[in-house]
C-alpha cells in the first residue's frame, strides 16, 4: 500500500563490516521502510576485533543534528524511531528526552529499543547507561527487543528457565513496555536449540525453537530487532517467524562463507562478518516458517 513508514535510526556506525546501522539500514530499505541514520558512534569496526578506533557521540552532538532536522521540520516525517547500540549516558538521556518529546506530538509514533548492554554475562557499554534503560527507556518502549543478559540486567531476574523467562517478559511489560521479546535463550537441553520468547500487552505470547548455529557472530541482535521492526504490522507470531527465518539463512550463508575464508579453522572477526547483500533474497522473502525451524 501507499502508506509512507520511515524509520530513524539511531545506533552505531562502523566503516567496516555490519553491525548497529550498517546492520540495520539495507534489511529495512528492502523491506519497503525509508531510513535515517544517526550515528551513536562512529567505529573502524566493531568491538569484536583486536582494535578499534573511533569517537563515541554525546549529547551535545545529537542535540546539533536534531536541531538542524527541527529546523527544516523533518522531525514530523517519522513514524517509526529505533535505537540500538549507544555509547555514552548523556547521549542515551537525550534519546529519552527526544523519543518523549516525538510521541508527544505524535501519539501513533512506534519507538522500537533494543536495550544494547552487553552479552553472555559482559557489559559491553558503560554500567550507568543501565539505570536510564530500566528506569526510563523501557517505559515508553512499544517493542523492546533485550537478549537473554539484557533482560537478566533489566529485571534482576536471573533467567534459567522459560518460566524464569516468562516472569521477566511480565515484569517488563508491567513497567510500561508494549511488546517484549527476548531474542535467544539457551535452556540447559541436550537438544542444541535456542528459544526466543515474546509477550504483548495484550497477552498474547509467543515461543519459537531454532537450531543453535556454532559460531560467535557480531550484529545479529541489529539485525533481528531491524527485521522484527520491518515485519511488524503482521503481528507478534509472524514478525518474530519471518525474523527468525531470515536470520537462519544470513547466519547459515555467513557460517558458511567463514569457514571457506578460515580454511576450516576458528574464524576471524573479519571472516564472520554478516553477508547481508548476498541474502537480499532471503530478506525480501523469509524461507517459509516449518523448513528448519518447527522443533
Ligand atoms: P544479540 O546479538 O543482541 O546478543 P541474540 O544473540 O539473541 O542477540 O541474537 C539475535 C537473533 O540472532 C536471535 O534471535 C537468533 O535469531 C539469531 N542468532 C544469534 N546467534 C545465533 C546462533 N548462534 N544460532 C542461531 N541463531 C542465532
Ligand atoms: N555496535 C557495535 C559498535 C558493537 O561493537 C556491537 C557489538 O560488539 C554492537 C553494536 C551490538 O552487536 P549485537 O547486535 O551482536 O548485540
Ligand atoms: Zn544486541
Amino acid at each position: 500500500d501507499s502508506r509512507q513508514r520511515h524509520v530513524l535510526s539511531i545506533q552505531s556506525h562502523v566503516v567496516h563490516g555490519r553491525v548497529g546501522n550498517t546492520a540495520a539500514a539495507f534489511p529495512l530499505q528492502l523491506l519497503g521502510y525509508e531510513v535515517d541514520l544517526i550515528n551513536s558512534v562512529q567505529l573502524s569496526n566493531h568491538t569484536g576485533y583486536p582494535t578499534f578506533k573511533g569517537q563515541v557521540l554525546e549529547a551535545a552532538e545529537l542535540d546539533v543534528l536534531l536541531s538542524g532536522l527541527r529546523s527544516n521540520s523533518l522531525l514530523s516525517n517519522y513514524t517509526h524511531i529505533l535505537t540500538g547500540y549507544i555509547g555514552s549516558y548523556s547521549f542515551l538521556s537525550k534519546v529519552y528526552d527526544f523519543v518523549r518529546e516525538m510521541k508527544g506530538k505524535n501519539p501513533n509514533l512506534i519507538y522500537v529499543c533494543d536495550p544494547v548492554m552487553g552479552d553472555n554475562g559482559q557489559m559491553y557499554v558503560p554500567n550507568d547507561l543501565l539505570p536510564v534503560y530500566r528506569e526510563r527507556l523501557v517505559q515508553i518502549a512499544d517493542l523492546l527487543t533485550p537478549n537473554c543478559y539484557e533482560a537478566e540486567l533489566l529485571t534482576g531476574i536471573s533467567i534459567k528457565t522459560e518460566n524464569d523467562a516468562q516472569m521477566a517478559i511480565e515484569a517488563l511489560l508491567k513497567e510500561g513496555a508494549k511488546t517484549v521479546v527476548i531474542t535467544s535463550i539457551e535452556l540447559n537441553t541436550d537438544d542444541n536449540n535456542l528459544i526466543l520468547i515474546a509477550g504483548n500487552r495484550e497477552g498474547e505470547k509467543v515461543r519459537l525453537s531454532y537450531p543453535k548455529i556454532r559460531a560467535q557472530f557480531t550484529g545479529t541482535g541489529d539485525l533481528f530487532t531491524a527485521l522484527l521492526l520491518g515485519w511488524n504490522e503482521h503481528g507478534l507470531k509472524v514478525s518474530c517467524e519471518k525474523a527468525l527465518m531470515t536470520m537462519q539463512a544470513v547466519l547459515k550463508r555467513t557460517q558458511e562463507n567463514a569457514l571457506r575464508l578460515s580454511e576450516g579453522k576458528v574464524p576471524s572477526a573479519e571472516h564472520i562478518e554478516l553477508q547481508l547483500v548476498r541474502s537480499k533474497g532471503d530478506i525480501e522473502s523469509p524461507p517459509p516458517f516449518h523448513s528448519s525451524c518447527n522443533h
